[in-house]
């Protein structure tokens, strides 16, 4: 085992002092002590060493949360476009000044690169919360001309007016954990909905402090309210409250399903984004060597900790040796280390429980009978790193092409058309994202039509953008994010009719 690993950057004044806080549930605008005198530990993954505590919230104190949500609705919702624009953009401006806390943050309690929570959890998130704001000002409904013949001699106007939902309740993974946290708030404020955000029990650090922030932005108390806890604890209670408007989730399938289950009873209005086993087209006009950092990125990025990345290659067998040969001289040269080490390019796993479970998903195939090329076992370090692991010829009910590992293994399995490839991809319960490597125009347009799963990429693998709507076919979910999609999933719309004597 390696000791204390070197060439890290120093660590903030200000983000020690955040870890050492007694830290409390933020409630109407304040810090609030949890009626369950529980805790919870917080570990850093790259040491496994313990770095905070956290409440882990009752149901009597997330009922106290989704009261303060309720009240503050009322002030929220009614606040003009321009002045929630204003006060979201001015949200942005106070995450940006404390962009390299919330990083440093975010890397000691995820895992990941210093480099993407500076450019993912932090930039990115800065660059969301801008966007949205802008749609607080261009929410609009529609005007038609009615057929209806009563009264007589009325000619009957529609309206569409578009309304926010109400309070939502928010639960987010740990992948991304501010990311997935910013996506929803500044969706659903911009829209004049309040919050109640639940963060992982894993990853509940920048959470606490962005609720802090957006006080500091100015957001009256009580429009984002956080609650940390336990999944089967704070989060059902949340899901299964009565008082809330909807429950927006992100995590996986098998929480999703009971999260809308729990939203259903109380046709409480809801939206999933869950897993994904994404599949990668690589066709046989494509050279391995031009196009392994983005077909690396596409498999690695944050670990293969992320719902979006590719787990499945299906590789032309013209091209399979030299692609999968390229790829593993690219995974063996990879070099492991803490998030906080910015020469290193595999960071741990986000916890020891998810560790093993990588660990056992990887055994269990190899157990099949697969084969395993590079990779495939914990190194023997101080912290939750997995290798990269890269596994070869997975018969398709193998549970390397079935079952989501979400960490860094990816099956490569080798195709002798497109038409072979695109049903193979599609041959999943999962729909969430996939992409297609070739030169060839029409190949990429088929793929993009046919490849079942809500995000396509053509020559690239994983970027978003809030631009664009992003969401799962099948089992990856129920909904969109993003955009226009983000404005219709936190409003409801409502018809007015006016009948006008002309
Ligand atoms: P998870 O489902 O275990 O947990 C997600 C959140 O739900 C956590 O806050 C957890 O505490 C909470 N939770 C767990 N059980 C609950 C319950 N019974 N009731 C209410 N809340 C509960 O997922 P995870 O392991 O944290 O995250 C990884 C999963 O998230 C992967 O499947 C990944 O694909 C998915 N994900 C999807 C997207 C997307 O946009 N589609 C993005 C990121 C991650």
């Amino acid at each position: 085992m390696t000791s204390i690993e070197t060439g890290l950057i120093p660590v903030l004044p200000e983000v020690t002092a955040f870890l050492q806080r007694q830290h409390a549930l933020w409630i109407n605008g304040q810090w609030v002590a949890s009626s369950s005198g529980k805790s919870l530990a917080v570990f850093d993954p790259a040491t496994g060493q313990e770095i905070s505590h956290i409440p882990d919230a009752s149901d009597l104190d997330v009922d106290h949360a989704i009261k303060a949500a309720r009240a503050a609705f009322k002030v929220w919702s009614h606040m003009r476009p321009a002045d929630r624009e204003r006060l979201l953009l001015k949200f942005a401006d106070v995450i940006e000044a404390h962009g390299e806390e919330l990083a440093q943050l975010e890397t000691l309690n995820q895992g990941k690169s210093i480099h993407l929570s500076r450019m993912i959890e932090v930039g990115a998130s800065v660059e969301y919360v801008r966007y949205m704001a802008g749609w607080a000002t261009k929410i609009e409904g529609t005007t038609s001309d009615l057929s209806i013949a009563i009264p007589p001699g009325a000619r009957n106007l529609g309206l569409t007016l578009r309304q926010p939902v109400g309070v939502v309740g928010a639960i987010v993974p740990w992948n991304f954990p501010m990311g997935m946290a910013i996506w929803k708030i500044a969706s659903a404020l911009t829209c004049g909905c309040t919050m109640v955000l639940k963060p992982s029990e894993d990853t509940p650090l920048t959470a606490l402090r962005l609720a802090e922030l957006a006080k500091e932005a100015g957001i009256p108390d009580g429009v984002l309210n956080v609650v940390t806890g336990l999944g089967a604890g704070a989060g059902a209670a949340l899901a299964r409250h009565p008082g809330i408007d909807k429950v927006s989730f992100t995590g996986s399938t098998v929480t999703g399903k009971e999260i809308g289950r729990m939203a259903l009873a109380n046709m409480t209005r809801f939206t999933l984004e869950l897993g994904g086993k994404n599949p990668m087209i690589i066709m046989d006009d494509m050279d391995a060597a031009a196009i392994a950092p983005g077909l690396m990125a596409g498999c690695f990025f944050n670990q293969g900790q992320v719902c979006a990345a590719a787990s499945r290659l299906y590789i032309h067998r013209s091209i399979f040796d030299h692609t999968v040969g390229t790829l593993e001289s690219a995974m063996k040269g990879m070099t492991l280390g803490s998030g906080l080490n910015p020469t290193a390019q595999v960071q741990p796993l986000v916890s020891a429980r998810h560790q093993a479970r990588v660990s056992e998903a990887v055994d269990a195939i190899r157990k099949e009978g697969v084969e395993i090329v590079t990779g495939g076992k914990t190194p023997d370090r101080t912290g939750y790193f997995f290798e990269p692991t890269l596994l070869i010829n997975a018969p398709e009910n193998s549970l390397a092409q079935k079952q989501e590992i979400f960490g860094p293994v990816i099956s490569a399995v080798p195709v002798e058309s497109l038409d072979q490839a695109i049903a193979l991809a599609n041959n999943t319960a999962y729909g969430l994202a996939a992409s297609i490597w070739t030169r060839d125009f029409n190949s990429a347009m088929k793929a993009a039509r046919q490849l079942e799963a809500g995000t396509i990429w053509i020559n690239s693998h994983i970027p978003l953008d809030p631009n664009l709507p992003f969401g799962g076919f099948k089992q990856s979910g129920y909904g969109r994010e993003h955009g226009r999609g983000a404005i219709e999933q936190y409003t409801e719309t409502k018809s007015v009719i006016i009948p006008v004597f002309e």
